[in-house]
């Protein structure tokens, strides 16, 4: 069968992938390791999906932070948050702003999300084979032939969407790393980001189960603040935790800090200091800090710059975000502009522009217009 794309992953960015292929005519399908799509979309936002967080593209790619935001930059002007949330309602998927500029699915439950995709997808007539674990990807003289344990498919253009490696129940395990480093692609260290920390036991003795709310946590690196964060600070049996600790997580992992201790701030004007023993395994992570280096990809195509006619998106590449919905962004927007510009490579126009809503975004919670957490730079 030869097709213009193949898109290896079938989840967040591949599924929109997909969808993007669908709207602009390409023949395409979507490959996936498990027998089933978006194993790991289920998981998002305790499974009901925080899809991205509503704030402009400008403050959305400053809370990246440097490299990550500069490298987006072109992916989230594109499709950033409102258009994202524009695209799902125009499309039948309902979302609602809740505490935080937090956006979900109306219903709140992930599985709506993965309906709406494979619905989409079956609607444009875009293929998704599941259980198609690809295991070689090869260049030839027009395209490339990817191979998987049952079959093997040719096409002109192939983007790679496999995700990190964290949660790797979810067929998330490092396969696209590995194809891209087979091309010629470096790939930065995988770290655990969004993650707890083991503590000392008498940090937790007698405090398990406490949740602290609208803290902010200081990183304390060789006696200098180094960063910011603020959210929930969480006790648990196995150390700490809470968004305030797992943003610091992805900071300390980026910045490959060694030596650091963590001020906690109370809203009551309490402190305390933690020295964190180890953050918990890149399995229990959120996301992956590393991937595919940035820069061995065109960011305003998402193109190799190693092998022409490769395309790369979602959590694969070297990016990563704070929690709230900045990821799912991030793998969403990273599939269309790679979709759009391979679209344009095979001569079909790009995305026409979503029509403005009437109204306002619908909005519920208390404290809709604000950010929990915040990376100071
Ligand atoms: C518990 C949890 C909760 C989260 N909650 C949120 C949230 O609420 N909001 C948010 O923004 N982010 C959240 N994230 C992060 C978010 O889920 C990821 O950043 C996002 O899913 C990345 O999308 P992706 O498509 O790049 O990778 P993935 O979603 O991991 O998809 C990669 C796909 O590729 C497939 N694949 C891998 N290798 C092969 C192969 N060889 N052949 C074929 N297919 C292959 C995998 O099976 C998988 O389905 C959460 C993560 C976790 C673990």
């Amino acid at each position: 069968m030869q097709s213009d794309l193949i898109i290896i992953g079938g989840g967040a960015a591949g599924l929109m992938a997909g969808c993007a292929a669908g709207e602009l005519g390409l023949r395409a399908v979507v490959l996936e390791r498990k027998h089933k799509p978006g194993r790991k979309l289920l998981m998002c936002g305790n499974s009901r999906c925080n899809l991205t967080i509503n704030i402009s593209a400008e403050r959305m790619l400053q809370m990246f932070g440097d490299p990550v935001g500069p490298f987006l930059e072109p992916a989230i002007k594109a499709f950033p948050p409102s258009a994202l949330q524009r695209w799902f309602a125009a499309n039948g998927l309902k979302t609602v702003v809740k505490t935080g500029n937090k956006v979900y699915p109306c219903t709140e439950n992930a599985s709506d999300v993965l309906h709406f995709f494979t619905d989409f997808l079956r609607d444009k007539n875009i293929s998704l084979a599941c259980s198609a674990v690809v295991q070689s990807l090869e260049k030839t003289p027009n395209g490339f032939r990817v191979e998987t344990d049952n079959f093997t498919m040719e096409s002109r253009f192939v983007l790679v969407a496999t995700g990190g490696v964290s949660y790797p129940k979810t067929g998330s395990v490092g396969d696209g790393q590995k194809l891209a480093e087979k091309l010629g692609h470096s790939v930065t260290p995988l770290r655990g980001g969004l993650v707890g920390f083991e503590v000392d036991q008498k940090t937790t003795a007698r405090r398990t189960g406490q949740v602290f709310e609208r803290v902010r946590l200081k990183i304390i690196s060789v006696g200098k603040e180094v960063a910011e964060t603020r959210g929930t600070y969480e006790i648990e049996k196995w150390g700490i935790g809470g968004t305030a600790v797992t943003d610091a997580s992805r900071i300390i992992a980026r910045r490959n800090l060694q030596q650091y201790i963590f001020r906690i701030e109370f809203e009551d004007g309490r402190a305390e200091e933690v020295k964190p023993l180890q953050p918990r395994s890149i399995k229990e992570a959120m996301v992956t800090v590393g991937g595919v280096a940035l820069g061995d990809v065109d960011f305003q195509t998402l193109e190799s710059k190693k092998c022409p006619g490769l395309y790369f998106a979602g959590e694969l590449l070297d990016i990563d975000g704070p929690t709230g919905g900045y990821n799912l962004q991030a793998a969403f927007a990273t599939a269309r502009l790679a979709v759009e510009s391979i679209a344009k490579r095979c001569g079909k126009a790009g995305f026409q522009p979503l029509e403005k809503p009437a109204g306002k975004v619908p909005r519920s919670g208390k404290r809709a217009g604000k950010t929990s957490n915040h990376w100071k730079r």
